[in-house]
């Protein structure tokens, strides 16, 4: 059986974001505190019982406040559930709750070499030591199955794979740190599949556009958590908010043409999730046009919280 809590679906800075006044940070700040949404991870788990975490956010401290499956063991003094991270890139959003997690208890990073190599030339990360939080690199297309503490498999079995986008950081033959400059917001998918079952999740929460490659990867998929990061791809230049599109960003639209909800419709896919949703996307809004529309296409924005059990 595998579970899934969405930790938080929102994307970078959150909902409200603490520096903006839009409509929807406004309403979360006031009379809708139902839109308030912590930054994009989820937490999995083959077991009940020990689980792993897709990506540390800024918030992951409120997240495991509010995740009473990540709570610790009643009846131990110290103690987590959760066995691993797996990071699907190197950016503040993806690794800064590892921060959180620095008090001496034994988990495994999986990230790709060049995010750990990242975590490495940051000295602010050596709060995990290597002793006790180990580090595995991943690899593109090369599917593993990460360890409990004890060392026996988990029953979840991961696939990295990458992502329609602008050149991938991990595609290029780049020292890093430094010298990503825009690639930055490139990430890795992750097909996540219970072995038992067979049963599989997929999760990409940044993604420029669907190719037919990504669909023949999707279809088939139990659920699928998708990018989400704006309604229309000029949503941010049309609220006076900023200078990008969502596709100088490497993000895709939910609507439009070739956007995710027209791109993704017809395939065999149970469960559909919008996640990595920018506080200036009007689909947050439960009432709105848009939230309609996405719903009748099959859609769902999660909260905060929901466990889903495949
Ligand atoms: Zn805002």
């Amino acid at each position: 059986m595998l579970r899934i809590v969405v930790l938080g679906s929102a994307a970078g800075g959150g909902v409200p974001q603490w520096n903006c006044g839009c409509l929807v940070c406004r309403a979360a700040r006031g009379d809708q505190p139902e839109l308030r949404s912590t930054q994009c991870s989820i937490a999995i788990s083959g077991d009940g019982d020990h689980w792993f975490l897709i990506n540390a956010s800024p918030d992951l401290r409120q997240q495991l406040v509010a995740a009473r499956q990540l709570h610790p063991k009643a009846g131990q003094l110290r103690h987590s559930p959760i066995a691993g991270v797996i990071l699907t890139n190197g950016e503040v959003d993806a690794v800064a709750g590892l921060l959180s997690m620095r008090e001496g208890s034994p988990f495994t990073i999986h990230a790709h070499p060049a995010v750990l190599a990242i975590l490495k030339a940051n000295s602010i990360f050596n709060v995990l030591s290597e002793a006790n939080v180990k580090r595995v690199a991943i690899a593109i297309e090369e599917p593993f199955e990460p360890r409990l503490p004890d060392g026996t498999g988990s029953g979840i079995e991961i696939l990295p794979f990458a992502v329609p986008g602008k050149v991938a950081w991990y595609l290029r033959d780049k020292s890093l740190p430094g010298g990503r400059g825009d690639e930055l917001g490139d990430t890795l998918g992750l097909r996540i599949r219970d072995k038992k079952t067979d049963k599989y999740v997929v999760f990409l929460a940044a993604c420029a556009h669907v190719t037919d490659e990504l669909k023949a990867r999707l279809a088939g998929a139990a659920v699928l958590f998708f990018d989400g990061t704006v309604w229309r791809d000029d949503e941010l230049i049309a609220a006076g908010l900023g200078q990008k599109r969502g596709q100088d960003m490497g993000h895709i639209a939910m609507s439009g043409p070739g956007g995710a909800i027209e791109s993704l419709a017809g395939l065999a896919i149970d469960r559909k999730l919008f996640l990595h949703i920018n506080n200036s996307n009007p689909a947050l809004f439960p009432n709105s046009e848009e939230r309609r529309i996405l719903e009748r296409a099959g859609w769902q924005i999660p909260a905060d919280g929901m466990e889903i059990v495949l």
